[in-house]
Protein backbone atom coordinates (compact mmCIF):
# COMPACT_ATOMS: atom_id res chain seq x y z
CA UNK A 1 0.00 0.00 0.00
CA UNK A 2 1.13 3.75 -1.19
CA UNK A 3 1.17 6.46 1.22
CA UNK A 4 -0.79 8.75 0.73
CA UNK A 5 -0.92 12.78 0.26
CA UNK A 6 -2.39 15.17 2.65
CA UNK A 7 -5.07 17.10 0.75
CA UNK A 8 -4.81 20.04 3.02
CA UNK A 9 -1.46 20.66 4.51
CA UNK A 10 2.01 19.15 5.10
CA UNK A 11 2.66 15.48 5.55
CA UNK A 12 1.42 12.16 4.30
CA UNK A 13 -1.70 10.37 5.21
CA UNK A 14 -2.12 6.35 5.81
CA UNK A 15 -5.03 4.86 4.32
CA UNK A 16 -6.71 4.10 7.23
CA UNK A 17 -6.62 7.54 8.00
CA UNK A 18 -9.75 9.44 8.66
CA UNK A 19 -8.59 12.60 9.99
CA UNK A 20 -5.08 14.75 9.25
CA UNK A 21 -2.52 15.27 12.10
CA UNK A 22 -4.57 18.29 13.22
CA UNK A 23 -8.03 17.04 13.04
CA UNK A 24 -9.19 17.86 9.33
CA UNK A 25 -11.31 14.67 8.54
CA UNK A 26 -9.98 13.42 4.86
CA UNK A 27 -11.58 10.43 2.92
CA UNK A 28 -10.07 7.88 0.90
CA UNK A 29 -11.56 8.16 -3.00
CA UNK A 30 -10.60 4.95 -4.20
CA UNK A 31 -11.21 5.57 -7.91
CA UNK A 32 -8.62 8.43 -7.31
CA UNK A 33 -6.29 6.92 -5.02
CA UNK A 34 -6.10 9.49 -3.10
CA UNK A 35 -7.75 11.71 -0.07
CA UNK A 36 -9.87 14.39 -0.55
CA UNK A 37 -11.37 17.21 2.13
CA UNK A 38 -15.41 16.81 2.05
CA UNK A 39 -18.01 14.90 2.01
CA UNK A 40 -20.07 12.74 0.90
CA UNK A 41 -18.77 9.85 3.83
CA UNK A 42 -19.60 6.53 3.63
CA UNK A 43 -22.23 5.52 6.09
CA UNK A 44 -20.54 3.27 7.74
CA UNK A 45 -17.85 6.01 8.69
CA UNK A 46 -19.44 6.88 12.53
CA UNK A 47 -20.30 2.91 13.11
CA UNK A 48 -17.57 1.30 11.61
CA UNK A 49 -14.72 3.57 10.80
CA UNK A 50 -14.77 3.74 6.89
CA UNK A 51 -12.98 6.54 5.81
CA UNK A 52 -13.76 5.72 1.97
CA UNK A 53 -16.12 8.34 0.28
CA UNK A 54 -19.76 7.31 -1.03
CA UNK A 55 -21.30 8.16 -4.65
CA UNK A 56 -23.50 10.51 -2.51
CA UNK A 57 -25.05 11.54 0.41
CA UNK A 58 -25.88 8.38 2.94
CA UNK A 59 -25.07 5.97 1.20
CA UNK A 60 -22.21 3.38 0.80
CA UNK A 61 -18.76 3.13 -0.10
CA UNK A 62 -17.93 1.26 -2.93
CA UNK A 63 -16.33 -1.52 -0.61
CA UNK A 64 -19.26 -1.59 1.69
CA UNK A 65 -22.03 -1.85 -0.24
CA UNK A 66 -20.35 -4.95 -1.60
CA UNK A 67 -21.41 -6.76 1.84
CA UNK A 68 -24.92 -7.96 1.61
CA UNK A 69 -25.51 -10.10 5.10
CA UNK A 70 -23.88 -7.88 8.02
CA UNK A 71 -23.05 -9.40 11.63
CA UNK A 72 -25.90 -10.18 13.90
CA UNK A 73 -24.66 -7.05 16.36
CA UNK A 74 -26.39 -8.61 19.57
CA UNK A 75 -22.99 -11.26 19.58
CA UNK A 76 -20.52 -9.89 21.75
CA UNK A 77 -18.04 -7.44 20.10
CA UNK A 78 -19.97 -7.87 16.65
CA UNK A 79 -19.12 -4.34 15.89
CA UNK A 80 -15.57 -4.02 16.47
CA UNK A 81 -14.45 -7.17 15.01
CA UNK A 82 -16.96 -6.18 12.03
CA UNK A 83 -15.23 -2.66 11.84
CA UNK A 84 -11.69 -4.51 12.01
CA UNK A 85 -12.95 -7.42 8.82
CA UNK A 86 -14.18 -4.16 6.64
CA UNK A 87 -10.77 -2.37 7.20
CA UNK A 88 -9.13 -5.70 6.27
CA UNK A 89 -11.80 -5.86 3.36
CA UNK A 90 -10.87 -2.29 1.90
CA UNK A 91 -7.57 -2.84 2.27
CA UNK A 92 -7.27 -6.17 -0.54
CA UNK A 93 -10.37 -4.61 -2.44
CA UNK A 94 -7.87 -1.70 -2.95
CA UNK A 95 -4.53 -3.87 -3.72
CA UNK A 96 -6.75 -5.62 -6.11
CA UNK A 97 -7.97 -2.01 -7.53
CA UNK A 98 -4.22 -2.00 -9.00
CA UNK A 99 -5.10 -4.40 -11.35
CA UNK A 100 -8.53 -3.16 -12.17
CA UNK A 101 -10.32 -5.39 -10.36
CA UNK A 102 -13.65 -4.14 -8.98
CA UNK A 103 -13.38 -1.00 -10.55
CA UNK A 104 -15.77 0.97 -12.90
CA UNK A 105 -13.73 -0.17 -15.87
CA UNK A 106 -14.00 -4.05 -14.38
CA UNK A 107 -17.52 -5.12 -16.28
CA UNK A 108 -17.48 -8.50 -14.35
CA UNK A 109 -19.39 -9.77 -11.22
CA UNK A 110 -18.19 -8.19 -8.25
CA UNK A 111 -18.04 -10.71 -4.77
CA UNK A 112 -20.81 -10.54 -2.26
CA UNK A 113 -19.46 -10.60 1.48
CA UNK A 114 -21.27 -12.45 4.19
CA UNK A 115 -20.06 -11.06 7.46
CA UNK A 116 -21.12 -13.19 9.84
CA UNK A 117 -20.87 -13.44 13.60
CA UNK A 118 -20.17 -16.27 15.67
CA UNK A 119 -22.23 -17.80 18.41
CA UNK A 120 -20.87 -21.25 19.90
CA UNK A 121 -20.22 -22.80 16.45
CA UNK A 122 -17.53 -21.49 14.19
CA UNK A 123 -18.46 -20.02 10.91
CA UNK A 124 -16.77 -21.77 8.29
CA UNK A 125 -15.17 -19.34 5.61
CA UNK A 126 -15.62 -19.92 2.04
CA UNK A 127 -16.45 -18.78 -1.66
CA UNK A 128 -19.28 -20.17 -3.47
CA UNK A 129 -20.45 -18.20 -7.05
CA UNK A 130 -19.52 -15.39 -5.96
CA UNK A 131 -20.16 -15.24 -2.50
CA UNK A 132 -17.35 -14.85 -0.09
CA UNK A 133 -18.09 -15.84 3.70
CA UNK A 134 -16.06 -14.26 6.64
CA UNK A 135 -15.83 -14.86 10.18
CA UNK A 136 -15.77 -11.49 11.86
CA UNK A 137 -14.94 -13.09 14.86
CA UNK A 138 -11.50 -13.61 12.87
CA UNK A 139 -10.79 -10.39 13.62
CA UNK A 140 -10.58 -11.39 17.85
CA UNK A 141 -6.69 -11.82 18.32
CA UNK A 142 -7.14 -14.30 21.11
CA UNK A 143 -9.54 -16.44 18.72
CA UNK A 144 -7.13 -16.49 15.91
CA UNK A 145 -4.34 -16.61 18.07
CA UNK A 146 -5.96 -20.22 19.64
CA UNK A 147 -7.03 -21.25 16.39
CA UNK A 148 -3.86 -20.54 14.67
CA UNK A 149 -2.28 -22.51 17.08
CA UNK A 150 -4.37 -25.49 16.85
CA UNK A 151 -3.76 -25.85 13.19
CA UNK A 152 -0.52 -25.13 13.70
CA UNK A 153 0.04 -22.51 11.12
CA UNK A 154 2.64 -19.89 10.41
CA UNK A 155 0.31 -17.01 10.06
CA UNK A 156 -3.14 -16.12 9.87
CA UNK A 157 -4.72 -12.92 10.23
CA UNK A 158 -8.13 -11.25 8.58
CA UNK A 159 -6.09 -9.83 5.72
CA UNK A 160 -4.86 -12.76 4.92
CA UNK A 161 -7.98 -15.03 5.02
CA UNK A 162 -9.54 -11.92 2.61
CA UNK A 163 -6.77 -12.47 0.61
CA UNK A 164 -7.47 -16.09 0.54
CA UNK A 165 -11.17 -16.17 0.02
CA UNK A 166 -11.29 -13.26 -2.31
CA UNK A 167 -8.22 -15.50 -4.62
CA UNK A 168 -11.57 -18.33 -4.74
CA UNK A 169 -13.37 -15.39 -6.20
CA UNK A 170 -10.79 -14.59 -8.76
CA UNK A 171 -10.89 -17.95 -10.03
CA UNK A 172 -14.70 -18.12 -10.62
CA UNK A 173 -14.12 -15.37 -12.32
CA UNK A 174 -11.52 -16.25 -14.73
CA UNK A 175 -12.71 -19.69 -14.89
CA UNK A 176 -15.71 -17.80 -17.23
CA UNK A 177 -12.50 -17.37 -19.46
CA UNK A 178 -11.82 -19.98 -22.60
CA UNK A 179 -7.96 -19.81 -22.25
CA UNK A 180 -8.03 -20.04 -18.12
CA UNK A 181 -8.88 -23.53 -16.85
CA UNK A 182 -6.64 -25.70 -18.83
CA UNK A 183 -3.80 -23.96 -17.97
CA UNK A 184 -4.79 -23.65 -14.44
CA UNK A 185 -5.28 -27.61 -14.63
CA UNK A 186 -1.63 -28.08 -16.60
CA UNK A 187 0.02 -26.22 -13.14
CA UNK A 188 -2.32 -26.92 -10.31
CA UNK A 189 -4.14 -30.19 -11.10
CA UNK A 190 -7.88 -30.79 -11.84
CA UNK A 191 -10.05 -29.10 -9.82
CA UNK A 192 -12.90 -31.44 -10.38
CA UNK A 193 -11.28 -33.83 -8.14
CA UNK A 194 -13.74 -34.57 -5.10
CA UNK A 195 -13.21 -31.82 -2.75
CA UNK A 196 -15.00 -32.86 0.46
CA UNK A 197 -13.56 -36.43 0.01
CA UNK A 198 -9.39 -34.07 -0.06
CA UNK A 199 -10.03 -31.78 3.13
CA UNK A 200 -11.22 -35.50 4.48
CA UNK A 201 -8.19 -36.84 4.01
CA UNK A 202 -5.87 -33.54 3.96
CA UNK A 203 -6.75 -32.92 8.26
CA UNK A 204 -6.61 -36.52 9.52
CA UNK A 205 -3.60 -37.08 7.41
CA UNK A 206 -1.53 -34.11 6.93
CA UNK A 207 0.22 -32.70 3.68
CA UNK A 208 2.64 -35.02 1.99
CA UNK A 209 6.11 -35.25 3.67
CA UNK A 210 7.77 -33.83 0.60
CA UNK A 211 5.28 -30.28 0.46
CA UNK A 212 7.67 -27.69 0.51
CA UNK A 213 8.98 -28.85 -2.81
CA UNK A 214 5.32 -27.78 -4.27
CA UNK A 215 2.98 -25.72 -2.16
CA UNK A 216 3.74 -22.52 -0.52
CA UNK A 217 1.54 -24.02 2.51
CA UNK A 218 0.64 -27.28 4.31
CA UNK A 219 -3.07 -26.46 3.10
CA UNK A 220 -2.59 -25.41 -0.24
CA UNK A 221 -1.94 -29.29 -0.51
CA UNK A 222 -5.15 -30.39 -0.02
CA UNK A 223 -6.86 -29.66 -3.20
CA UNK A 224 -6.01 -27.37 -6.50
CA UNK A 225 -8.42 -24.71 -5.55
CA UNK A 226 -6.34 -24.49 -2.31
CA UNK A 227 -3.66 -23.98 -3.75
CA UNK A 228 -4.78 -21.56 -6.12
CA UNK A 229 -6.18 -19.83 -2.93
CA UNK A 230 -2.70 -19.92 -1.25
CA UNK A 231 -0.43 -18.76 -4.10
CA UNK A 232 -2.93 -15.98 -5.25
CA UNK A 233 -3.01 -14.90 -1.51
CA UNK A 234 1.08 -14.96 -1.29
CA UNK A 235 1.02 -12.79 -4.78
CA UNK A 236 -0.66 -10.35 -3.32
CA UNK A 237 1.41 -10.83 0.11
CA UNK A 238 4.67 -10.46 -1.29
CA UNK A 239 3.72 -7.82 -3.65
CA UNK A 240 1.61 -5.34 -1.24
CA UNK A 241 4.98 -5.57 1.20
CA UNK A 242 6.98 -4.31 -1.81
CA UNK A 243 4.99 -1.66 -2.54
CA UNK A 244 4.78 -1.06 1.16
CA UNK A 245 8.66 -0.90 1.91
CA UNK A 246 9.03 0.98 -0.58
CA UNK A 247 6.54 3.67 -0.07
CA UNK A 248 7.51 3.95 3.84
CA UNK A 249 10.81 4.01 3.20
CA UNK A 250 10.15 7.19 0.93
CA UNK A 251 13.24 8.79 -0.82
CA UNK A 252 15.65 8.37 1.91
CA UNK A 253 19.02 6.85 1.12
CA UNK A 254 20.07 4.33 3.67
CA UNK A 255 23.42 4.34 4.75
CA UNK A 256 26.42 2.23 3.68
CA UNK A 257 25.66 -1.84 4.39
CA UNK A 258 29.24 -1.49 6.20
CA UNK A 259 27.63 1.25 8.48
CA UNK A 260 27.60 0.08 12.30
CA UNK A 261 24.67 1.49 14.14
CA UNK A 262 26.65 0.10 17.74
CA UNK A 263 29.49 2.71 16.17
CA UNK A 264 27.71 5.64 15.44
CA UNK A 265 28.16 8.38 17.72
CA UNK A 266 25.43 10.72 16.75
CA UNK A 267 22.17 10.09 17.91
CA UNK A 268 20.53 12.24 15.47
CA UNK A 269 22.08 10.11 12.80
CA UNK A 270 20.93 6.96 14.40
CA UNK A 271 17.11 8.28 14.57
CA UNK A 272 17.83 9.77 11.21
CA UNK A 273 18.72 5.75 10.00
CA UNK A 274 15.99 4.22 12.40
CA UNK A 275 12.74 6.39 11.22
CA UNK A 276 12.25 4.92 7.59
CA UNK A 277 13.59 1.55 7.93
CA UNK A 278 10.80 1.51 10.97
CA UNK A 279 7.84 3.27 9.37
CA UNK A 280 8.92 1.33 6.11
CA UNK A 281 9.23 -2.02 8.20
CA UNK A 282 5.55 -0.59 9.87
CA UNK A 283 3.91 -0.18 6.70
CA UNK A 284 4.97 -3.42 5.65
CA UNK A 285 3.68 -5.47 9.26
CA UNK A 286 0.23 -3.45 7.80
CA UNK A 287 0.69 -4.96 4.56
CA UNK A 288 0.03 -8.78 6.23
CA UNK A 289 -2.24 -7.52 8.99
CA UNK A 290 0.14 -7.48 11.47
CA UNK A 291 1.28 -5.21 14.41
CA UNK A 292 3.94 -2.33 13.98
CA UNK A 293 6.95 -3.50 14.29
CA UNK A 294 7.52 -0.04 16.31
CA UNK A 295 4.26 1.38 17.43
CA UNK A 296 6.54 4.60 19.09
CA UNK A 297 6.55 8.43 18.29
CA UNK A 298 9.61 9.87 18.80
CA UNK A 299 8.71 13.68 20.11
CA UNK A 300 11.58 16.03 20.31
CA UNK A 301 11.70 15.60 23.82
CA UNK A 302 11.96 11.57 23.41
CA UNK A 303 14.74 12.11 21.00
CA UNK A 304 16.80 14.70 23.79
CA UNK A 305 16.07 11.59 26.15
CA UNK A 306 17.43 9.10 23.99
CA UNK A 307 20.55 10.85 23.09
CA UNK A 308 21.13 11.28 26.81
CA UNK A 309 21.22 7.57 27.63
CA UNK A 310 22.80 7.02 23.91
CA UNK A 311 25.77 8.96 25.58
CA UNK A 312 25.90 6.81 28.35
CA UNK A 313 25.36 3.65 27.31
CA UNK A 314 26.98 3.51 24.80
CA UNK A 315 30.52 3.88 26.89
CA UNK A 316 30.38 0.72 27.94
CA UNK A 317 30.98 -0.55 31.16
CA UNK A 318 34.30 1.53 31.36
CA UNK A 319 35.48 2.84 34.20
CA UNK A 320 32.74 1.55 36.63
ZN1 LIG B 1 -17.49 2.22 3.55
ZN1 LIG C 1 -9.92 -21.85 0.52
Amino acid sequence: MRVFANPVGPGTLWFDNLATADGTPVAYDPQARGFIPMPPFCANREALGCNWIAPEPGSLCRACAMTTVVPDTTVADAIPHWAATEAAKRWVIDNLGRWHWFRPEDPGTRPSFHMLAEGPTPVQMGHIDGVVTISVAEADPVLSTTRREALQEPYRTMIGHMRHEIAHMLWWRLSLRADFLDAFRAMFGDERADYQAALQRHYPDGPPDDWRASFLTTYASAHPHEDWAETVAHLLHLTDICDSVAAGLGTTVLPDPRWDAYAEPDTARLIEVAVPIVTGLNHANRAMGLSDIYPFILSPVAQRKLAFVHGWIRRGAQGL
